[in-house]
């Protein structure tokens, strides 16, 4: 993906035009000749163009709902931060294996909260409640924050705020390489810049819609240039052939990209590929098509909660994972810190 997103289709909650960042976008996409629709809440968002689940699934993940964050209790968010602060919900990427596919359901619908002061209000109040103890706040929970934020501003806005904050951080995790807007922000290291990256195969494979390997890695490379402490997730790590030669060259791609002042203070996260029944069931359905793996009898059964198990990679695979990442890790970036494997 080389240019930014752009929705086909907005809706505006009627309340969101009473906040300066809704009418600024409602001015912006009006002046982009952007289908603009109007709804009393975003559940009403029916009849969206599309002759089946299929094509309205579509239609949806380049609709944007911009509106009101009204529940201001926020989720928690272990074991990366303590809470997950709601600046969006949804993405416009295609990645087989999203999360969102499942949490999401039937609204695969972007949306976008205007009332930024009061979300960061109410994290505010969160951190003085621990305070001295650092609060750490993760804006991806539910959407690819960075994919829209060329559009709204928000998150540029919140990297500021934590800057000037005390005991307060911010973190979060992209598959998108728009960053440019975000490079001047006041951060005061007060935020972790993290990509999500993977073995070129597997992004071409099973990610459309997003930043190709290349662009995310130099979007890094501009983000470590720009002060940020950064990170990476490698998820999910998965199988194919010639793995190991994938990800050593992701890694070395990455290390001629990274500068080395910015080698110090990096972190690796690494998730090995999973599924569980009901997400196979909507991957399924989603993308028919898909090449990605999911049988069950090839795997490992791990208990989950509320009974919801997960099939993970045979223990023997998942030490052949092990052993090749972490010495990729060793070799190109002796200082960075693991902060799991899972
Ligand atoms: Fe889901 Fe992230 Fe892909 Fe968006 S970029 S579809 S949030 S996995």
């Amino acid at each position: 993906m080389n240019n930014p997103f752009i929705p086909r289709l907005v809706y505006f909650e009627p309340k969101a035009l009473d906040y300066p960042l809704g009418e600024q976008l409602y001015k912006k996409f009006k002046k982009m000749g952007i289908e603009i629709r109007y709804t009393t809440s975003h559940n009403q968002v029916r009849n969206l163009p599309g002759e089946n689940d299929f094509q309205k699934y579509r239609v949806a993940k380049s609709t944007l709902v911009v509106g009101i964050r009204k529940t201001l209790k926020f989720d928690t968010s272990k074991p990366s931060a303590e809470y997950a602060i709601p600046f969006a919900t949804g993405c416009m990427g295609h990645c087989h294996y999203c999360y969102l596919q499942t949490t999401m359901g039937s609204k695969p619908y972007i949306r976008t909260y205007v009332n930024v002061d009061e979300i960061l209000d109410t994290a505010d109040k969160y951190i003085a409640e621990r305070a001295p103890e650092i609060t750490r706040f993760e804006a991806a929970c539910t959407s690819d924050i960075v994919g829209i934020d060329h559009l709204t501003h928000t998150l540029k806005r919140a990297i500021e705020h934590f800057g000037q904050s005390e005991y307060g951080k911010l973190r979060f995790v992209t598959k998108f390489h728009h960053v440019d807007h975000l490079l001047d922000a006041n951060h005061n290291g007060k935020t972790r810049f993290r990509f999500s990256i993977n073995a070129d195969y597997i992004i071409k494979n099973f990610e459309p819609g997003t930043s190709s390997l290349d662009q995310r890695i130099e979007a890094a490379g501009k983000v470590a240039r720009a002060g940020y402490p950064l990170g990476f997730i490698v998820a999910p790590i998965y199988l194919h052939d010639g793995w190991q030669k994938g990800y050593f060259q992701m890694f070395e791609h990455l290390d001629a990209e990274l500068p080395l002042d910015a080698r110090d203070d990096i972190t690796f996260e690494f998730i090995q590929h999973r599924f569980t029944k009901p997400a196979k069931r909507v991957i399924e359905k989603n993308y028919p098509m898909t090449k990605l793996e999911l049988d069950e009898e090839k795997r490992r059964y791990k208990w989950g909660k509320y009974g919801i198990g997960k099939y993970i990679y045979q223990k023997e695979q998942e030490e052949d994972i092990k052993s090749h990442l972490y010495s990729y890790m060793e070799k190109f970036f002796p200082n960075a810190k693991l902060e799991y494997f899972t």
